[in-house]
């Protein structure tokens, strides 16, 4: 059976320079606790600090003390959008926070679980599920605070959003926009403070990093920013996320970030070569393919397809070894359906014929041409 891994959204390789910065770092002789005063750990330590400048250069954060790692994108959202409504609840600020339908489930299951908890507060308002479409005003009520929560790129069509056109559009100027970049960092260019959010998270295993590591952006700036801890323990991370560091995690997401930055712009043009090869022979060898958000600005590497079912069939019959996700993983992982796809106002039927396919650092023109004629050579309906 031959594997075509288009998966790269759930989950891409790590780089050989990761591994091998990772093993380094697991061996007896650097093998220490970062928070350990003695001269291992002291060492330990600095590799920490390099690893957050190295993150906080690619996103363009104003400073590595805005970096807060985190075991991945869903502990990093949870621990900036509960934190944050536990300090404004805590403190009787009059707050609003908004979210888009069709965020991840780290986000809308988060939001959905906060309206719960806050619903009898009388200064925290939560609004999980907006429609991409609205258009009306969240902030219009002083002297309430708004938190938006707007993801940068869309983990299932791809599309990526223009948030300052959607702060300008939503926001004042006192306002938060928390996003989602784990799907963005690694595939376009990121710069935070460009964005003017102030807050984000991501996962090292979506950019060539290690599983199991990811960040929480936050800004410092004046105002500054504060969260509650969700735990609590050793003052690790300022406080606000305590527990020994997962060293060689972090020095790991260190050496993707810096691979990354130096080799985006190569990184981008191999990704969307290899889409555009892919979506020019497929709509040659299955006329009536729709591509979902081509309209948009999309991350390089994302194509979603509906197929007609004869299609879908042949492929899926054709292909065992074919990795693509229908809707997100996550969807796929719980059994239910795209609410992305829902979102947009595709039928269920459609929704079961639709494949993300997401391509990534190892993937070929030629590899996935083959892959379609498998797929699709000689149908004829
Ligand atoms: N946000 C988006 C847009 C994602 O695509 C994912 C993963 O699929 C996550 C958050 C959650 O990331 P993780 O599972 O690494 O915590």
């Amino acid at each position: 059976m031959t594997t075509y891994y288009f998966d790269h959204n759930a989950s891409t390789f790590p780089y050989e320079e990761v591994i091998a910065a990772m093993n380094e770092w697991s061996l007896p002789n650097k093998w220490a606790n970062p928070s350990a005063k003695h001269h291992a750990g002291k060492l330990a330590a600095k590799a920490v600090q390099e690893a957050r400048v190295q993150i906080a250069t690619l996103i363009e954060a104003n400073s590595e003390e805005e970096i807060f790692f985190c075991s991945g994108a869903t502990e990093a959202i949870n621990l900036g959008l509960q934190g944050m409504a536990q300090l404004l609840a805590e403190s009787n600020t009059p707050t609003r926070i908004a979210g888009f339908a069709d965020e991840h489930p780290a986000v809308g299951s988060c939001l959905s679980a906060m309206q719960k908890r806050y619903h009898q507060h009388p200064d925290i308002e939560i609004f999980p599920s907006i429609e991409s479409s609205f258009t009306g005003k969240f902030s219009n009520e002083n002297p309430r605070l708004l938190l938006l929560v707007r993801m940068l790129a869309q983990n299932e069509t791809g599309q990526v959003y223009d948030l300052p056109q959607i702060r300008s559009q939503f926001l004042r100027e006192e306002d938060w926009l928390f996003s989602d970049l784990s799907q963005a960092v690694g595939k376009i260019p990121v710069s935070v403070q460009q964005l003017n959010i102030q807050m984000g998270a991501f996962s090292g295993h979506k950019l060539g990093g290690p599983a199991g590591i990811g960040v929480l952006y936050m800004s410092r700036k004046k105002p500054r920013l504060s969260i509650n801890p969700l735990t609590f323990g050793g003052g690790q991370e300022q406080g606000l996320r305590p527990g020994s560091l997962n060293l060689p995690g972090i020095v790991g997401l260190g050496v993707a970030a810096q691979l990354v930055k130096s080799n985006l712009d190569t990184h981008i043009k191999q990704l969307e070569s290899i889409r555009r090869a892919f979506e020019t022979k497929l709509r040659i060898l299955v006329p009536e393919v729709q591509f979902l958000a081509e309209q948009h600005q999309r991350l390089p590497n994302t194509s979603m397809v509906i197929l007609p079912a004869e299609y879908a069939d042949t492929m899926k019959h054709r292909l065992p070894g074919l990795c693509v996700t229908q809707g997100s993983a996550c969807a796929s992982a719980s059994g239910k359906s795209s609410h992305v796809l829902a979102a947009l106002g595709l039928k269920k039927e459609q929704i079961a014929r639709t494949y993300r396919f997401s391509f990534g650092r190892n993937n070929s023109i030629e590899e996935v041409t083959s892959c379609l004629e498998v797929a699709f050579r000689g149908i004829s309906h």
